[in-house]
């Protein structure tokens, strides 16, 4: 992509550029450069941005619109260079799920299997959860590192997991402040921008997405994931990264746990082998597409040998154990789990008395929603969340029920905020006289 040069700025007015896309036009190179500049160094006023924002909800963009905006937001910061780290450095990044910890599994288990992982992650928004809030909670874990520090932690143990800097396409977290008080989220041009722009300026070689869809997704349709992944990918050629995305279902949450500590006590879990059926078989899908992408298996079978012999061995584990030194965390909470941000009360939730037959809707918002009525989410970015809540034990698609019996374990710190998440879980888990089909969780594949 090259790097257009404004000669005259005084020729564009935001409000021109706002009615241009408003009115249905297609937005030059140098109008997008101008917004993202603007919008990085304050030209643009937040009602400016919000505007054009929303005109871009409603009438989209083409896909070289597309990749000139994700272009300009990269170029609005720093981009990391790693060409002195060796070995082939391949990121995952999730749209955005509930209870999805895939990345606290993969990243040590590519790392150990021979991938570099350079991962910069989000903090949790709305309904759905973040890898840096889930990191924060492990006692002393810094997620916070200048570049340098990643760099070197990322050539000594092969994987380092951070926030990301706010020199790193500063342009995204003005637009995701204001997208996210604005309605204006659920655009695929506006998220493949906020998140490619973000990946390409990490130093990566490669990157694998997970394209979510369903209840607990900012994609709601198959068909919306689908277009979603595509331009992704198309911007990953353009840029001469490959990039491989997976579409997943995210229609319950994905494991048994949905929280920060319940989530990293599931995660630890998963690498000593313990791991729930559905969330070990999207972390292997994407993991194995890191292997392939890094050049370290040939195909899906090589990886899956490797993934299962690095869980199975406990290499997986031990490199968890030392990304956590290496960022300063207490790699103790691996055999401790009350080293953990812990809650005050557990909460046991029981199916009613004329409960029967099976689970047929576990849904994956409203679990979302759970945790952010007990305080462990984010309704903007500056609020802070409470670790230690959570949910635990959450039944899956498909179990039998009995009256009674338990439908999940909630982890409160405040009775009021526990008896809002109770009713949420309630809305959740539906039942249903007869066992539905387990619909499938890992779909296409799209490079
Ligand atoms: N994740 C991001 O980083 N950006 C979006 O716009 C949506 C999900």
């Amino acid at each position: 992509m090259r790097r257009p040069i404004i000669t005259k700025v005084e020729d564009f007015f935001p409000q021109d550029i706002i009615i241009k896309k408003r009115d249905g036009g297609t937005l030059t190179e140098d109008e997008i450069e101008f917004f993202v500049r603007g919008a990085t160094d304050g030209t643009f006023a937040d009602y400016q941005i919000s505007a054009l924002l929303m005109a871009i909800v409603w009438r989209g963009m083409s896909s070289q619109e597309t990749a000139w905006l994700t272009d300009a937001m990269m170029r609005s910061g720093d981009v990391i260079d790693l060409h002195n780290v060796p070995g082939i450095k391949v990121d995952k990044h999730s749209t955005g799920g509930v209870g999805d910890k895939v990345s606290l599994i993969l990243a040590p288990l590519a790392a150990v299997c021979g991938v570099k992982v350079p991962m910069m992650s989000g903090r949790g928004l709305g309904h759905t959860g973040g890898t840096v809030d889930k990191l924060d909670g492990i006692p002393g874990f810094k997620v916070q590192l200048t570049v340098p520090e990643f760099r070197q932690i990322l050539e000594n143990v092969g994987v380092a997991m951070i926030s990301q800097t706010p020199q790193v396409a500063p342009a995204d977290r003005k637009l995701y402040a204001l997208r996210d008080v604005t309605g204006t989220v659920e655009s695929i041009p506006l998220i493949c921008a906020s998140i490619m722009s973000k990946k390409l300026a990490e130093g990566i070689n490669s990157l694998v997405l997970d394209v979510k869809f369903g209840k607990g997704a900012f994609m709601k349709t198959k068909s919306d994931a689908h277009e979603l992944a595509q331009t992704m990918v198309a911007i990953g050629k353009v840029s001469g990264k490959p990039v491989r995305a997976l579409l997943t279902a995210m229609n319950q949450p994905l494991g048994h746990a949905v929280g920060h500590t319940t989530e990293v006590i599931e995660s630890i879990e998963c690498l000593k082998g313990h791991g729930p059926a559905d969330l070990m078989e999207v972390t292997y899908a994407l993991t194995g597409h890191m292997l392939i992408l890094g050049g370290v298996a040939k195909d899906e079978v090589e990886a899956g040998r490797k993934m299962e012999a690095a869980i199975a061995d406990g290499s997986a584990l031990q490199k968890f154990r030392e990304m956590c030194v290496a960022q300063g965390g207490n790699p103790k909470v691996v055999d401790d789990y009350s080293l953990l941000p812990t809650a005050k009360q557990l909460v046991e939730i029981k199916a009613p008395a004329d409960a029967e037959g099976f689970i047929s809707e576990v849904d994956a918002l409203k679990c979302g929603q759970a945790i952010m009525a007990l305080g462990g989410g984010r309704a903007s970015v500056t609020d802070t969340v409470d670790h230690a809540v959570g949910i635990a034990d959450l039944v899956k698609i498909g179990e039998p029920v009995t009256a009674g019996m338990r439908l999940c374990t909630l982890h409160i710190n405040d009775g009021v905020k526990g008896s809002r998440a109770e009713t949420l879980i309630r809305e959740a888990i539906k039942f249903a006289p007869a066992q539905h089909a387990v619909e499938p969780l890992v779909h296409d594949l799209i490079q």
